[in-house]
Formats: structure tokens, sequence, C-alpha cells
């Protein structure tokens, strides 16, 4: 059995925060500890708690004062797009059509996608993000090897081979049959193998003839159990082109509903520009919104409204969204969701950001028995946070007197170097 404790401050969330103050909706503790044994949490509280009921001769990491959280999670990101990131488009479709549909291509060769499962995972990692639900290409390969690398490092991640059977190039379209099939199969292959999970990954209305959404929602009903990743009006021509496409559909939502695929394991990507009665369908259905902020910036594509989707109760996530994303980091992420959300004028509390991007993010996944806590029972996936990683952080932080104060810098000004470690499972990574 091997076992572990961790020394620092700790900061485990209980429940959304509804304001900037809310202290009951985390566990926050100055002098903290974790216990792990055996790649799971045991046990976490005040140190000299922990540390009685440990056993005598623990081995005892201390990490002060650095914050140790859950990992970040990560529920909306594109495998293939590592060099798509930075790609200079006027909008989503030409991003899509001049560099993305291009690029994935590349996957359809074996030894790229092993080369590139290591370096996304190397970069994740890196970041602080201990899971992710990724969109893989049009190849099952692709699958494949995102699959085996998160296998061998142990690590619990989310992916699907991505169907797509129109309005793509000739090499990177499947057909409804196909992408049924395949999907079946890296099912079959992968999800259980491990720490991993499967998703079933239609890209958007878009890029599927009504028969692969109808193959979708045949998968969808077949295995109840696995989450749906989709894109959901990102920008105004996507929009237009939907309701084109599915003439008969009350709105883009209504296309989705219509095969069966709006349900409560429904990740659906951007979400922006939503009427009143989408939002109730999506509420009702306990779909998730996913809020890309960098990638919605990046584009042009528009501001994630927030406040109206908790108004209707939707479940909300955050996500990079790389490739149409700017940052690997979370915490660059929180800082431009803060800023989608002040131009909106709705204040967006750095405590509710940082549940978020762990608890909150893994509720979305359905995965909070597992990981985005440091409860007790859950796998040891945990991040060391430095709020004085730069110069410039450092002096900041001689005025700083409170978490919520420490929080809104981190995420203000700090990105990947204010990751100083991470556990996976219970294991110390090499970042
Ligand atoms: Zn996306």
């Amino acid at each position: 059995m091997t076992a572990k404790l961790l020394r620092g401050r700790t900061l485990s969330f209980k429940s959304r925060p509804q304001a900037r103050d809310d202290h009951a909706s985390y566990v926050y503790e100055t002098d903290g500890a974790i216990l792990i044994e055996n790649g799971l949490i045991t046990a976490a509280g005040p140190f000299a708690d922990v540390k009685a009921a440990a056993p005598v001769d623990i081995e005892i990491i201390d990490h002060r004062p650095h914050l140790l959280m859950a990992g970040f999670i990560d529920p909306h990101i594109h495998f293939p797009q590592m060099q798509v990131t930075a790609s200079y488009a006027a909008n989503l479709l030409e991003w899509l059509n001049t560099y993305t549909f291009v690029e994935e291509q590349r996957f359809a060769d074996d030894a790229h996608s092993a080369r590139f499962a290591t370096l996304f995972f190397d970069e994740l990692l890196r970041q602080g993000t201990t899971t992710a639900a990724a969109y893989c290409s049009v190849h099952k390969g692709s699958a494949d090897a995102y699959f085996a690398e998160a296998q061998r490092r142990n690590l619990l991640m989310v992916g699907g081979k991505v169907m797509m059977d129109r309005n793509a190039p000739e090499a990177l379209t499947d057909t409804a049959q196909s992408s049924y099939d395949d999907t079946k199969a890296v099912i079959a292959d992968w999800h259980g193998k491990g720490r991993n999970h499967v998703a079933i990954t239609p890209r958007f209305a878009i890029t599927s003839t009504p028969a692969q959404l109808e193959a979708a929602g045949s998968l969808a009903r077949e295995h109840p159990d696995l989450l749906i990743q989709t894109h959901l009006s990102e920008n105004d021509a996507e929009i237009a082109y939907t309701l084109e496409l599915y003439p008969d559909a009350r709105d883009y939502t209504d296309v989705y509903a219509g095969y069966g695929l709006l349900t409560d394991k429904m990740l659906l990507g951007h979400a922006i520009h939503l009427s009143d009665r989408e939002m109730a369908a999506i509420a009702e259905a306990g779909s998730v919104a996913v809020h890309c902020p960098t990638s919605n910036l990046f584009l042009g594509s528009g501001l994630f409204d927030l406040k109206r989707l908790k108004e209707h109760g939707v479940r909300t996530a955050i996500a990079t969204d790389i490739g149409g994303g700017s940052s690997y980091s979370l915490l660059r992420t929180l800082d431009e969701a803060y800023k989608i959300q002040q131009l909106r004028g709705h204040r967006l509390p750095p405590v509710e950001n940082y549940w978020q991007a762990t608890r909150g993010n893994a509720e979305a996944l359905g995965l909070v028995e597992r990981i985005g806590t440091l409860e007790p029972g859950t796998d040891a996936d945990i991040i060391a946070l430095d709020a004085r990683a730069t110069p410039a952080m450092q002096i900041r932080m001689e005025t700083v007197t409170t978490l919520e104060e420490e929080l809104f810098l981190m995420q203000t000004m700090g990105d990947d170097r204010s990751v100083r470690h991470v556990y996976v499972a219970g294991e110390s990574v090499d970042l």
C-alpha cells in the first residue's frame, strides 16, 4: 500500500458559491493536509487531525505555502487542434474550413495521433488540468491514441471519435453507419479501461446529416450512461445555416432534442445565442451549457449569458476549447470568463469561478463522486498552486489578506507558472 500525506493550505468546494464571501460553500484550511492511500484521498482536514489519524511513519510532503486543490477539469477541448491555436480567421466557419479541417486530416496517420496524444497530456498536466473531455478527430485511430496514452498515465479522461458526414473535406467525413460502428468499437475498446470514459461526439448539426444524428441518438439510447458532446449556437452564421439544413426544427436546440440528444448527459459547447425557449428546454433536459471564454473572444463569437442561464436553471461548465480557445490554462480561462461577465454587467466572484473549474465541472461531467473535490473516497488528482509565481504577483501579494483576494489575483495574473505540483491518482507528475 502506497500512502503519503500532503501538507499545505487546502481548498475544496461544497456547493456553488452564491456571493464573493459565501464561506459556507467551501472548506479552507490554512494548515491543512490530505492523506492519500492507493491513489485515493482517504482523509482531508486540519494537518494536526489528519496526521494524528495517519500511520506513524507516513511520508509527509510539505507544499506550504502553496494552495492544494482538486486538479482543474477542462470539459471542452479538441485533441487534434494543438497546431490550430492562434490561426488568423474572421469567424468560426472560416476558421474551421481554412485551418481546422485541414489540420485534423493529419490524424488519419496513427503515428501522428500517438505523437500528439503524448504532447497533449504533457501540456494539460503542465497547466494543472487533470481531467478533460476532448473531441478526437473523425478517425477511430485518433481516439485509440488518445485513450491508450490516457490509460498509460492513469488519467481520468473523457473523449470521443468525432462523427461528421457532410460539409467537410472528403478525407474528414465518415457515414452515418460507419460513425455508429466506429463509436461502438471505441466504446468496446476503451470505456472503463483504466479511468477512461467514452463520449458520443457528433461535432455539430452542420457536419451531420439527419441520418447521422439519428445514429447518435441510437448510441445515446443504447448507452445511457455515456456523456454526449457537441456544439450549439456559437455564431450567427452557424445558427442560420443550421436552420437551413434542419428547416423543421423550432430552433438550433430543437435539432438535437429531435434526435433524443438533449439529455442530462449532453455537454453543449458555447451555447451563446439562445432564446428563452431554448434555455428552458436545456434546463428541463438537464443538459450543460459549456462556456469557452477565450474561444468566444478569439473568434468574435459572442458573450456567454451566464446570468440568464443561471436564472433559467441551466447547468454550466467552463472550458478552454483549444484550438478555438487561446490558452490551455484554466486560470487564464477564468480571467476571461470574469471579463466577459463584466461586459455583461454581471459580477462573477472568484470563488464561483474556482468552484466551476473544479467541483462544478466535475458535476457537469457527472463525475463528482470521483474528481473535483478533496472529499475522502475520491481519486487523488491534486494540484499545488502558487499565487507568488512571478515578481509582479509577489509584489501584489504583499497587499493580499484573504483567500478570495488571492484567488482573484491568481486568476487575473496567473498561468502555468502558478502550477507548482500535480498529482494524478496520488502519484507525483514530472512537469
Ligand atoms: Zn469546440
